[in-house]
């Protein structure tokens, strides 16, 4: 039954709407073996679940780590946070052989393929087409979802650039980085607490951040670039122009640091006058 904490141990996954599982977060139990595979060491008993639609940050938090790969700082680290917060992606959903952790560069992939998709869309909404060109030429394809092969840097725009206009190529690159990794979503029809209910059922955590992300690129002005730090942000508001407030700060870092800086750039012509 949805929504009952479970204590099934994350390599035996079910397909529990609405439902993942997390390691207790107090404990350090998430390590890098050989730089290549990260492994979780836990007591199963402490696995708690949670509700990933619930998280609010849990999208934006895996798109960062995309971003962190492409400019090659911190990667393990951040993988290694997000998945004591999260729990694993579910790398071994896709594996009959029983799987000893999650590839690192598997992770690092499919953070790209996230970070990438919603970059584009939101360099899209931005008009903003010489930005898009430069950038479909550094993204990488994207992984599907067991595979870590297929993924190698891969020039969209000067490979497509005769076929398509800038933004309809956009566009298509993001359903190409997508639309793979949702084909294993399913739905359902239950009976919760007297009426019928629609449910989604996924089998790994991925699978559910995919989906975000599917929500995300179909509508525009959900998908920001800041004006101050360049950063990727996730947004309801069509209008927002600079990264969120820190939890429990009323005002903008970002949006401070921009104002500044505009502020010193005046103050500067005005002097030269
Ligand atoms: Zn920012």
């Amino acid at each position: 039954m949805p929504n009952k904490p479970s204590t099934k141990p994350p390599d035996a996954p079910r397909l529990v709407p609405g439902l993942w599982f997390r390691r207790n977060p107090s404990r350090n139990e998430h390590f890098v073996a050989r730089g290549a595979v990260l492994l979780f060491d836990g007591d199963l008993r402490e696995v708690i679940s949670y509700d990933p639609g619930a998280e609010a940050d849990l999208l934006e938090e895996f798109s960062d780590i995309g971003a962190l790969a492409a400019s090659g700082d911190g990667v393990q680290y951040a993988i290694c946070r997000f998945a004591e917060k999260y729990g694993p992606l579910g790398y071994f959903h896709f594996h009959e052989q029983p799987v000893a952790g999650e590839p690192i560069g598997w992770t690092e992939a499919h953070a790209r393929g996230v970070h990438a998709a919603l970059r584009l869309r939101a360099l899209l909404d931005g008009g903003q087409d010489r930005e898009t060109r430069k950038y479909l030429d550094t993204i990488w394809d994207g992984p599907r979802f067991g595979e870590c092969g297929r993924t190698r840097p891969l020039k969209f725009w000067s490979a497509y650039r005769d076929a398509n206009a800038v933004p309809q190529l956009a566009l298509q690159v993001i359903c190409h980085l997508v639309s793979p990794n949702i084909e294993g979503l399913r739905w359902a029809l239950s009976e919760s607490s007297g009426s019928p209910r629609l449910e989604m059922r996924y089998g790994a955590l991925l699978e559910f951040i995919y989906w975000q992300v599917a929500q995300r690129v179909a509508r525009e002005g959900r998908v920001k670039i800041c004006r101050n730090c360049g950063n990727v942000f996730l947004t309801e508001n069509v209008r927002a122009e600079f990264c969120l407030p820190l939890p429990g700060a009323t005002f903008s870092r970002c949006r401070s640091a921009f104002n500044n800086r505009m502020h010193h750039k005046r103050a500067k012509k005005d002097l030269r006058k």
